[in-house]
């Protein structure tokens, strides 16, 4: 093992210590007893009960039974663009050749996924209207804090290190104020106006309070209000006047790819999110890649790294992120998306994403108000459905539509973001008009479920919406409820062949998230 570093083995192992396995053989590890371990690992049964490829095939196909994932129908998660991660673009990442490379392997050894991550990079560049990039962030939150730390280094450079108020609209993704906080810098809130645009006359009694501490402005665009705001160019200038920076939030990129360019209408620094608009598989907890883009006078303030020189710049802020590059194992997903697709590709999907959205709000509009919609009337790639107003007349809530949707075959939209009581509904452009037209249906079915409560004739707690979702399990036995198991089971427009029936009926959310629930073995197993 030894001779793999360059350097000669330190003698004989100590008394007691049997070193790793395998690879240092009889000679032992050369390290202190004490350090060895001597305790069991992967003792959890589920390291030991899947002993053939069948049984691990059975195992899998169980677990994915129990999930919705978008092999079976659409996630509509606003602000998380669950879009199609397509096989072709999946494939590369199988290969050893990327998925076996370490981090810190000699660079001459990483001459393809640099000349991938170089061109990869200058896409991403292309594409928003920066000058530069780091691939670095691990996360769209890593890219945040990137993009934070650049300006500040900027305004330390020019010898303004004292700017330090960030400000954040109230509609924010929690992202941003923690990221601000890390970096240092304090949180200023803009209020949102009326009509959910951010309150420009509050904007600028801010900018005018602050001044000469005024760091940068954090904003999402479209907004995660889903729309384009007007006053996004106007509000650049703004900031810029009072020597401040702007920092666009860019996870709302799947609305802008091929239409507009953060870098040329105002902003000086924004993250991607590659597994959101550019195809990464997200959701489960997967690496992420938050790419940070600069426009040039912050490129010498990216990310670098003090163990691989060639990956940023000298005059960097440090590393960000343990490795690199990264979670650069999962960039050729990325690479294959934008190279399949080309430019005009891009911008259609891009279209297609807006025009979804818009069709969603304006065949449900008159079931359930669309929250915030641009001057024109149209919003941008997602929408919010307003749910206020109904929880007030009926007691139902959204909880309840969002587990009801299960029961109809469908994931439930983002609840309860940016605004409490609504559903934010982001179909993508992956969506065809047949899985579009369904969820408009299920929805509607759902609305004529929560009339009969408004009409009397069912409680909200009688009625299905509360006792969803059902599983398989709780049509058996006694059924005492005001409604009959079809209407359980099988609403409107569910083909009882393709069913999907959840593992689990309706959980305490809000218990659940406060008490850890393991559902390991209980601690004590594991005493001795
Ligand atoms: C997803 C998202 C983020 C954070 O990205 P992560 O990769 O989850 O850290 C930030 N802002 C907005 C608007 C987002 O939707």
């Amino acid at each position: 093992m030894f001779d793999a570093f360059g350097i000669a083995a330190p003698g004989a192992a100590p008394e007691g210590s049997d070193g790793p396995e395998g690879a240092d053989g009889a000679d032992g590890g050369g390290w202190d007893a004490s350090l060895s371990r001597n305790t069991a690992y992967l003792t959890h049964p589920v390291f030991h009960t899947h002993r053939s490829e069948t049984q691990m095939l059975r195992y899998l196909r169980r677990l994915s039974e129990r999930d919705y994932a978008l092999d079976r129908g659409m996630i509509p998660l606003g602000s998380c663009t669950m879009k199609l991660n397509a096989t072709t673009e999946m494939e590369a990442i199988t290969w050893p050749e990327f998925a076996d490379l370490h981090p810190f392997a000699p660079t001459n050894q990483t001459e393809g996924i640099r000349a991938l991550i170089g061109q990869l990079g200058d896409w991403l560049t292309e594409i928003t209207g920066y000058d530069a990039v780091s691939l670095q962030p691990n996360a769209g939150s890593q890219g945040e804090l990137a993009g934070l730390l650049a300006i500040h280094a900027y305004h330390e450079a020019r010898g303004e290190g004292h700017r330090r108020v960030c400000l954040i609209p109230a509609s924010a993704h929690g992202t941003n104020a923690a990221s601000a906080v890390m970096a240092g810098l304090k949180v200023v809130v803009v209020k949102t106006a009326a009509g959910g645009d951010i309150d420009m006359d509050d904007l600028r009694a801010k900018v005018e309070a602050h001044g000469p501490e005024l760091a940068a402005i954090m904003v999402t665009y479209p907004s995660t209000h889903g729309v384009f705001e007007e006053t996004i160019t106007d509000l650049c200038a703004l900031v810029h006047d009072a020597g401040g920076q702007v920092y666009v939030d860019g996870a709302n990129l799947n609305a802008l790819v091929g239409l507009a360019q953060p870098g040329r209408f105002g902003a000086d620094v924004s993250h991607l999110n590659l597994h959101k608009t550019f195809c990464i598989p997200h959701g489960g907890g997967g690496p992420g890649v938050g790419p940070v883009a600069v426009r040039s006078h912050l490129a010498p303030y990216l990310p670098n790294h003090p163990l691989a020189p060639e990956c940023g710049p000298s005059t960097g802020v440090g590393p960000v992120s343990a490795a690199p590059y990264g979670s650069a194992s999962v960039l050729p997903i990325s690479w294959a998306y934008i190279r399949l697709m080309g430019g005009a590709g891009l911008t259609r999907a891009t279209q297609v994403a807006i025009l979804n959205a818009n069709y969603i709000a304006a065949r449900l509009r008159e079931h359930f108000p669309v929250l915030y919609a641009g001057a024109s009337g149209l919003v941008a790639h997602e929408c919010i459905l307003d749910l206020r107003g109904i929880t007030a007349e009926t007691g139902v809530t959204v909880d309840d539509v969002a587990k009801r949707l299960v029961d109809y075959g469908f994931h439930a939209p983002t609840m309860s973001f940016p605004v409490a009581g609504t559903l934010m509904v982001e179909p993508t452009e992956s969506e065809d008009l047949g899985e579009l037209d369904r969820f408009i249906a299920a929805m509607i079915s759902i609305r004529d479920e929560i009339n009969a409560v408004r009409d009397g004739v069912i409680t909200a707690e009688a009625s299905p919406l509360r006792s969803a979702p059902h599983t398989a399990y709780a049509l058996t036995g006694e059924w005492d409820r005001a409604y009959d198991r079809t209407t359980a089971v099988f609403p409107p427009g569910v083909d009882p062949t393709d069913k999907y029936w959840p593992p689990v009926a309706r959980i305490d959310g809000a218990y659940g998230d406060r008490h850890l629930v393991c559902s390991c073995p209980a601690p004590e197993a594991f005493e001795d």
